[in-house]
């Protein structure tokens, strides 16, 4: 083997957690080269969380101006540009793509463009995109590959060439009908947009309700929800076959508990789970183990087996968000710098951006059931929230579990502003406190916020 080039931190993808850590170290000194073979700055700028909420804040704007005269605002009929929208999503992905050059280059990090194979250990064969091939070794070496969209192995559908949302959000038409399969918040995220595009959206999911990781209460909602817009949710439905093709014609045969449907649509949009980008990447030369699934495997410290390899974000098993991989980042920059933190125990939040969006932190009702702890649980309906009454967006709930301690064990809330309504609570939780320090708070009036004194106002006593 050629002797290798030696950079002291070598980095094999720049998703979220990558980059940052390229930066840091550059900036520190250290001789720093990233490996990137598409995406620079990875996925959520250029394909999955920026551009999606982007595009959704587009469908928000239709679906106001469709319904402009509640608020007394006269309009002409309203038609999409669905290639305006597109623009409008592709200049911020530019800009957001400008930005990470100039920090690359600011930062003295070296950005390679090329697909990146172990070839030993520590040693990566990077195939370059303009042509030829460099040989890197990295004294430190860290692995942010991602994932990429699963498509389920359903008879027909590789054939009919499905969208995954990469190629969804570079449509420049509305799809006269828009078949999702899959009922987690890409698929539901998008299926919301594309209907207030003016899209007949239809959702398949085979699980026995939308959003499997959430309390049925949760779930109903969102569907009711969803229903209301005119999305059309298929539950515990199998796809026994696909025929045609997406973009033009197809027909899908679904097996639900007592029928058999016929459903006919002109696209197909896969958001069914996720794959990590780990295989033919060499990684037994490295002394990188994944597990059956083909996540690296990684103790509490993101460390590999290898010595002095550790893997970032979802390749790593960790959960599926971009603040998760700016979570990774930080435990490792801190722990090299002698620090003692672990991945163990994290406060995860997350948001579905539909509107109104999903918002939770912590234990739900159903996690608590299944680990058998005890909890209080306490619930507001947002039309119980004066501000709902100001907008008129008086849909959804919050909830909160409480331990036997007042701790606030988890909070979920489907409604207006849920996302920034998520940080007040996760604070507290972060900071311990008695849910009564929330229920006694001023809260401004009249804020979505405001609620939550109502909401731990009913927390039930202690039993
Ligand atoms: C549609 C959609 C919407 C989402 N919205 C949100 C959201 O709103 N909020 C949120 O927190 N999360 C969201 N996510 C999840 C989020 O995008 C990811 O969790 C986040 O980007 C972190 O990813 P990562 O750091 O693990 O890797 P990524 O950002 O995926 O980066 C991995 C990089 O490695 C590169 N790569 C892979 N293999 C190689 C190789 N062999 N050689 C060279 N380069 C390679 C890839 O090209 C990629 O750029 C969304 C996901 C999807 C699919």
């Amino acid at each position: 083997m050629a002797e290798p080039e030696r950079f002291e931190i070598l980095i094999l993808g720049s998703g979220a957690g990558g980059k940052l850590l390229a930066w840091h170290m550059a900036r520190s000194g250290r001789r720093t080269a990233v490996v990137e073979r598409r995406w620079i700055g990875g996925s959520c700028p250029n394909i999955n969380c920026m551009p999606t909420k982007n595009e959704i804040w587009g469908a928000k704007v239709a679906h106001l101006v469709r319904h402009a005269a509640q608020f007394g605002t006269m309009t002409g009929s309203v038609a999409i540009d669905m290639a305006r929208v597109r623009q409008r999503k592709r200049e911020m992905v530019e800009a957001e793509i400008a930005d990470h050059v100039h920090n690359y280059k600011t930062s003295g990090a070296e950005l390679i463009m090329g697909s990146g194979t172990f070839v030993a250990p520590k040693t990566l064969e990077v195939r370059l995109n303009d042509g030829g091939t460099r040989l890197l070794a990295g004294d430190q070496v860290f692995i942010n590959v991602g994932t990429h969209s699963a498509v389920p192995g359903i008879p027909g559908l590789d054939a009919a060439r499905p969208m995954t949302n990469i190629e969804a959000l570079e449509l420049d038409y509305v799809p006269p009908h828009l078949i999702v399969l899959g009922g987690g918040y890409v698929g539901l995220e998008m299926a919301q947009a594309f209907r207030r595009f003016g899209s007949d959206v239809t959702v398949i999911e085979h699980g026995a309700q939308l959003m499997q990781r959430e309390d049925p209460d949760v779930a109903h909602e969102v569907e009711g929800i969803l229903g209301d817009e005119g999305v059309h949710v298929l539950v515990t439905a199998q796809i026994a076959q696909v025929h045609g093709r997406s973009g033009r014609q197809v027909t899908l045969d679904v097996r639900m508990t007592s029928e058999e449907r016929k459903i006919d649509g002109t696209d197909i949009l896969v958001a069914a789970g996720r794959v990590p980008n780990t295989a033919g990447i060499g990684l037994e030369h490295a002394g990188v183990d994944v597990d059956e699934r083909g996540y690296i495997r990684v103790d509490d410290r993101l460390e590999t087996r290898a010595a002095g390899v550790w893997a970032i974000g979802e390749c790593a098993g960790s959960p599926q968000f971009t603040h998760v991989s700016v979570d990774d980042f930080q435990i490792i920059r801190d722990n090299l710098a002698g620090g003692k933190r672990s991945t163990r125990g994290r406060l995860v939040p997350f948001c579905m951006f539909t509107d109104p969006p999903l918002a939770r932190v912590g234990l739900s009702e159903e996690d608590a059931k299944r680990q058998g702890i005890a909890a209080r649980v306490a619930r507001l309906p947002v039309s119980a929230v004066l501000r709902a009454h100001t907008t008129d967006e008086r849909r959804g709930f919050m909830k909160a579990l409480v331990g036997t301690d007042d701790r606030i064990l988890g909070f979920a809330m489907i409604g207006a502003d849920a996302d920034g309504v998520l940080a007040a609570v996760q604070t507290a939780m972060l900071a311990d406190l008695p849910y009564q320090r929330l229920r006694d708070a001023i809260l401004t009036h009249p804020t979505m916020g405001e609620g939550l004194g109502s909401l731990f106002g009913t927390v039930p006593p202690r039993p």
